[in-house]
């Protein structure tokens, strides 16, 4: 039997903590695991999820947490819960009940077979927009076919890994975190079970469209140096039209006497040229902002407040 750590991340989530309290003890008392641990990330929330937490805490031993000193950002906030975990076995789950606690049931036992990491893949999403389940879907077949390690489709962070995992993790100082694909590219024994995405117990999704177009890039960036390949194919094909250009402007010019026309040639071309450089300049840009996030080398997270008993991380 192994022991358990449970990661939450939490950011303005004071109507969803208790319901889902409720449900992750229940489902440790199905497990009838004794030693345990919840860990509550809160990620510099505005509400009163901080408190609920703290008064938990008072109740239950098994109830950690760890105050941010500021909104960090989901995958900085579950990090943070990784590096704290003490157990066996890490859990990583959403506080707003889209990953259904019982779920951990069937990872847990997944895992006693002889896995390593066991990630939930949902086959139904209840009740999220039409255009974030599109966002999301071509976003994951865009990142693997980019990717040079397999990043399992229609997952999120909810799955169950051993310490060995975890602590692999923990090591890779990279600065803008994707985490599903650090955990798969760790290698092991990693399998899946699949389960049905609910509908948010109370609340909006946190996650704004910027903060989701950056975590795009964050994953796109990490796992694939395709996009600055495709800079320099850009390249070359314009130059390649440009030389087919320079080609015809001077046949005109010399074999013709309509060369004063060509205006219209001349905006596109300006336009096609520029455009292109700006995307390549833009593609440049997004990697080199990630290489000087690691060069400054700050934490990806400050800690307020803790009740672990040792919290200088
Ligand atoms: N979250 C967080 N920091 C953030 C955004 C989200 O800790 O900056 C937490 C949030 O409280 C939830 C989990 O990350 O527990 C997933 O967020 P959300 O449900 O909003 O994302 P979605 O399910 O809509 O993708
Ligand atoms: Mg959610």
């Amino acid at each position: 039997m192994l022991s358990l750590s449970i990661i939450i991340p939490i950011f303005n989530e004071e109507e969803n903590i208790r319901a889902l309290y409720e449900r992750l003890i229940q489902t440790i008392a199905s497990l009838k695991l004794t030693d345990f641990e919840f860990i509550f990330i809160n990620d510099g929330s505005k509400d009163a999820s901080i408190s609920i937490i703290k008064s938990l805490a008072t109740q239950n031993q098994s109830i950690k947490y760890i105050d941010l000193s500021r909104n960090f950002g989901h995958q900085n906030a579950v990090f943070a819960g990784m590096q704290y975990a003490t157990k066996d076995a890490v859990v990583i789950i959403d506080a707003d009940l889209q990953d259904p606690p019982e779920v951990i049931i069937s990872l847990y036992d997944k895992l006693m077979e002889g896995f390593d990491v066991v990630y939930a893949q949902r086959i139904t999403r209840n009740g999220e927009s039409w255009h974030k389940l599109l966002t999301a879907k071509y976003f994951y077949l865009f990142l693997e076919k980019l990717s040079d390690t397999p990043i399992p489709l229609d997952t999120g962070d909810f799955r169950i890994m051993t310490r060995k995992v975890n602590q692999t993790v923990c090591e890779m100082p990279e600065r803008n975190k994707f985490l599903r694909g650090q955990i798969a590219w760790t290698g092991f024994n990693q399998t899946y079970i699949e389960y049905e995405r609910q509908a948010r117990h109370s609340g909006q999704t946190k996650y704004s469209y910027p903060k989701m177009f950056k975590f795009a890039m964050d994953g796109i960036s990490a796992f694939s140096n395709f996009p600055l390949k495709l800079a320099t194919w850009m390249g070359f094909l314009t130059a390649l039209v440009a030389v087919g250009m320079f080609v015809y402007t001077l046949y005109i010019r010399l074999f013709t006497n309509n060369y004063i026309r060509g205006w219209s040639s001349l905006m596109v071309t300006l336009l096609f040229i520029g455009g292109v450089q700006l995307i390549c300049i833009g593609i440049l840009g997004e990697y080199l902002g990630r290489v000087l996030d690691n060069v400054r080398g700050r934490p990806p997270y400050v800690v307020k407040d803790s009740n672990f008993p040792n919290s200088s991380k």
